[in-house]
């Protein structure tokens, strides 16, 4: 039998969706130092190109490109992942978060896309992969959505409602999958220091007639742990849920949050 240092992820192909930038690219790199060969995948061919030659060992890795809420550009994406890549053991299921704005000011057409982007795209993206798990006797799904699946943030109404629908997407599919080795969880960022958070920071200051600054320094006060997480310890929670060593927890949504959300 091969031994495997700790939370070593070698042998095991990862998929990880929306990793050109910010908590998407983090797990690729951590997933790359663990072992993991790694396709990533997001819109831009040159950013993902950009993003791989930085990998640990980039020729091991390969980048696909495909727009989430377009099911034919996933088809395609997994249709070449599996010809060029192998069957895929782990995948990451995120992309960027829905447009803030309220509930009240909401148009149909922003509902439409976060859930073609959000839950219709993870929908094709397990049926497309997880006969290759099942094939493969181990399996881990991984969901990068918000701490709003437990306190809905004001502003995000789209966000919000969506968030809990992968939620509760994730918790069926896990019952589903479970008698097959194959882990369904969800990982919830608190506010961490990617491109997003500027931009939500950014239509915030623009909102509310204030500055940059005094939103993020509103944000960072409301945090136990009086800072802003860097991606790449959200995405250490991700290498701990793809690891083998992680195969009895399946159905959870694990906060990194540096304590935000105040519940026990
Ligand atoms: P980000 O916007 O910096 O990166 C998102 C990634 O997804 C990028 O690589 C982007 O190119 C890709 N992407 C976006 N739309 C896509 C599409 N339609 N098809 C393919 N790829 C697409 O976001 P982030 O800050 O890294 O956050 C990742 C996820 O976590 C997002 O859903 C975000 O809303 C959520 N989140 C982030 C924070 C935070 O503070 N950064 C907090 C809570 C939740």
């Amino acid at each position: 039998m091969t031994e495997h240092k700790l939370f070593d992820l070698s042998g095991l192909n990862a998929l990880v969706c929306g990793a050109s930038q910010g908590i998407g690219r983090a797990t690729a790199e951590l997933f790359a130092k663990q072992g993991a060969r790694v396709c990533l995948l997001a819109r831009n061919a040159d950013k993902l190109e950009a993003v791989k030659a930085q990998l640990s060992n980039p020729e091991r890795h390969f980048c696909v490109t495909a727009d989430l809420s377009r099911q034919a550009d996933i088809e395609s994406a997994v249709r070449t992942t599996a010809e060029k890549f192998g069957p895929v053991q782990i995948l990451v299921n995120n992309a960027g978060g829905p447009a803030s704005g309220t509930l009240m000011g909401a148009q149909s057409a922003a509902f439409e896309s976060a859930l073609a982007t959000h839950i219709l795209s993870q929908l094709h993206l397990c049926q497309a992969i997880v006969p290759q798990m099942k094939a493969e006797g181990f399996g881990r799904i991984i969901n990068i959505i918000s701490t709003s699946v437990r306190v809905p943030i004001s502003g995000l109404g789209v966000s919000n409602t969506i968030r809990a629908a992968v939620a509760g997407f994730a918790k069926t599919l896990s019952n589903e999958l479970a008698p097959h080795s194959i882990t369904v969880n969800n990982v919830l960022p608190g506010y961490t220091l990617t491109e997003r958070l500027s931009s939500l920071a950014q239509s915030a200051a623009t909102r509310d007639g204030v500055t940059h600054d005094q939103i993020m320094e509103g944000w960072r006060s409301q945090i136990p742990a009086r800072r802003f997480a860097k991606p790449e310890e959200v995405a250490a929670a991700l290498a701990f849920l793809a690891s083998r060593e992680a195969g009895y927890i399946t159905g959870v949504s694990l906060q990194v949050d540096g304590g935000r959300i105040g519940s026990i």
